[in-house]
C-alpha cells in the first residue's frame, strides 16, 4: 500500500512537498483553506513584485529621455494594476492546480487540524472529513505581525496585505520597519510618487546586511526624497480623520496620510491541534526540528515559514522537496542537508540588493581571514549602455584555497546575477572557476568575472 501523506497548507512548501512525494509514489492529500499557491502568491512575493514592476516601468519612462526618447509623462491606473495583480494570482493558482492534478494529488478545500498524531480533520464549511496519515507535513505559513500598539484597519493603517495597491495612493506613507519588507514598500510607493518616511530603529536600513550595500540603497532613497528617521522605534499609531500620527520612543513623531507596518511575521499554528498530536510548542513556535524538519513526533514535519527558519518562498520550496524525499526514504541513498547559510536572497528595490553565504562584515566580526574583491558596475560597458552604473559586485573568498564563501551584489539585475554566486557557494567553487568561464559581453555579469579574478 502506498504511503499516505497529508499536507496542511498549500503554499510553496506544501505544493512542492505534494508534487515531489506524489511523483515518488505517495498517496498525497493537500489541504488548503484559501488559495493553492499560498500567501506567497496571494499576498507576498507575486503581488509585491508585480506592483514594484509597474512602479519601475513608471520610473523607466521618466528616465527614458536620457536614452534618446521623446516621452509623454506616464501615470498609474490603480484599477488596471489591481486587476493585473488579481489575474496573476489566479493564473498561478491555475498552474499549481494543473501541476498537482497531473501528479494525482488530491486537493481538499478546507481548514485542517490534527486530532492526533495520525489523523487530520478537515472542516470544509459544509461538514468535516477525517484523513488517516502515515506522515503529516504542516506548512501553514505565517501572517504579518501586528504589535499591540497599532490597530490596522486596511484603510489608513495597513499591513503588507492591504497594499496591492490600496484604494488610493498614499499622499504621505509612514513605513514602520526597515528590514527587507519595509524597504521594498518604500521603493514601491516612492516610485509611484508618494511621499515616504521610513522609521529605522538602528542607524542603517537593512540592519542585517552589508553596510556598503545598505549605503547604496539609502543614497537612492534620499535622492527620491524619502525621509529616514534613524535610531527611532515606533511605539504607537494614532488615527485622525485625515491621517495618522506615528509616535516613537525618543519623543519624535511623524504625521502622514497612511502608515504601513512591516515588522515581521507570526507562525500560523493556532487551532492546528499540534499539541493533540504530541508536538511540543514553545511560545507559539515549534522549536524541536531536526535537519530533516521533523518535530519531536518523528512522522510530523514542518515546512516553510511556520518552521521559523528562513522565511523565503525559495527556502519553503526546498524544504518541501527535502521533506518529501525524506518521507519517501530517498535520503538513505543520496542527500544533502539544507544549508540555510547558503540560501541566496534578494531585495527588490532600485537598485536591487542580493546576497549569499558569508558577508564581509560577518567574517570581520568573527575575526576570520577572507579575501574581498569588489568591482563597480560602472566598469562594465552594459551599465553605461543602460544608463545606470550604480552599485557593485563583492566576492568573499578563502585566501588560502580561493573557494568562494559568499558575495553581495547591489545594482540592476542583482536578483538574477546572485545565482552565479549561489551555485559557487553551494558547490564549493573557487573564484578561478568563475573567472575562467567566458561570460557574455556586454553584460552586467562581467563585473562578476572581474571580481573573481
Ligand atoms: C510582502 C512580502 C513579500 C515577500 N516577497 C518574497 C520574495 O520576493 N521572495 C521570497 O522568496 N519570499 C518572499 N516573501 C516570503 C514568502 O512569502 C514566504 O516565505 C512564503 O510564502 C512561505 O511559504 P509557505 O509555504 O511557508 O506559506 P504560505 O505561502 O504562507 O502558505 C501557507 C498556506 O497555508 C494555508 N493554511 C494555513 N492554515 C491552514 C489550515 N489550518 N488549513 C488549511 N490551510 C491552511 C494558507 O491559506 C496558505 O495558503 C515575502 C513575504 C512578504 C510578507
Amino acid at each position: 500500500m502506498a504511503l499516505r501523506l497529508v499536507i496542511v497548507g498549500g503554499g510553496p512548501a506544501g505544493v512542492q512537498a505534494a508534487t515531489t512525494a506524489a511523483r515518488l509514489g505517495a498517496e498525497v492529500t493537500l489541504v488548503e483553506r484559501d488559495v493553492v499557491g499560498g500567501a506567497a502568491h496571494l499576498w507576498d512575493c507575486v503581488p509585491s513584485k508585480a506592483v514594484i514592476a509597474t512602479g519601475e516601468r513608471l520610473q523607466d519612462v521618466a528616465a527614458a529621455e536620457a536614452l534618446g526618447l521623446l516621452v509623454q509623462p506616464a501615470s498609474v491606473d490603480l484599477d488596471a494594476l489591481r486587476r493585473r495583480v488579481r489575474e496573476l494570482s489566479e493564473r498561478i493558482e491555475r498552474q499549481n492546480l494543473q501541476l498537482l492534478e497531473s501528479q494525482g494529488v488530491r486537493i481538499l478545500r478546507g481548514t485542517g487540524r490534527l486530532l492526533d498524531e495520525h489523523t487530520v480533520e478537515v472542516d470544509h464549511g459544509g461538514g468535516t472529513e477525517r484523513l488517516s496519515a502515515d506522515a503529516i507535513v504542516v506548512s501553514t505559513g505565517s501572517r504579518p505581525r501586528v504589535p499591540e500598539w497599532a490597530a490596522p484597519d486596511g484603510v489608513r493603517v495597513l499591513t503588507t496585505r492591504d497594499a496591492y495597491p490600496p484604494p488610493e495612493l498614499p499622499e504621505h506613507l509612514v513605513v514602520v520597519g526597515s528590514g527587507v519588507t519595509g524597504v521594498e514598500f518604500v521603493h514601491m510607493f516612492s516610485s509611484f510618487g508618494s511621499r515616504v518616511t521610513l522609521i529605522v530603529s538602528r542607524q542603517q536600513v537593512l540592519p542585517s546586511k552589508d553596510p556598503e550595500v545598505a549605503a547604496v540603497l539609502e543614497e537612492d532613497f534620499l535622492r527620491r526624497g524619502v525621509q529616514l528617521l534613524k535610531g527611532a522605534r515606533a511605539t504607537g499609531v494614532d488615527q485622525s480623520p485625515d491621517g495618522v500620527v506615528v509616535r516613537c520612543d525618543d519623543g519624535r513623531s511623524v504625521t502622514g496620510s497612511h502608515c504601513l507596518l512591516a515588522i515581521g511575521s507570526m507562525p500560523n499554528v493556532e487551532g492546528l491541534g499540534l499539541e493533540s498530536a504530541g508536538v511540543e510548542l514553545d511560545d507559539g513556535w515549534v522549536r524541536t526540528l531536526d535537519h530533516h524538519m521533523r518535530t519531536n513526533v518523528q512522522h510530523i514535519y514542518l515546512a516553510g515559514d511556520v518552521s521559523g527558519k528562513l522565511p523565503l518562498s525559495s527556502v519553503a520550496t526546498m524544504q518541501g522537496r527535502k521533506i518529501a524525499e525524506h518521507v519517501m526514504g530517498l535520503h538513505q541513498v543520496d542527500h544533502r542537508h539544507l544549508d540555510y547559510d547558503k540560501a541566496a536572497s534578494a531585495i527588490f528595490t532600485d537598485p536591487e540588493v542580493a546576497d549569499v553565504g558569508l558577508a564581509e562584515a560577518d567574517a570581520f566580526a568573527e575575526g576570520r581571514k577572507v579575501r574581498v574583491t569588489k568591482v563597480p558596475f560602472a566598469s562594465t560597458a552594459r551599465a553605461l549602455i543602460d544608463g545606470d552604473s550604480r552599485g557593485f559586485v563583492k566576492i568573499v573568498s578563502d585566501p588560502a584555497t580561493g573557494v568562494i564563501l559568499g558575495g553581495s551584489i547591489v545594482g540592476r539585475q542583482a536578483a538574477e546575477l546572485i545565482s552565479v554566486l549561489a551555485v559557487a557557494v553551494t558547490n564549493g567553487l573557487r573564484a578561478s572557476d568563475v573567472a575562467e568561464s567566458i561570460f557574455v559581453h556586454p553584460a552586467l555579469a562581467e563585473a562578476l568575472s572581474d571580481a573573481a579574478e
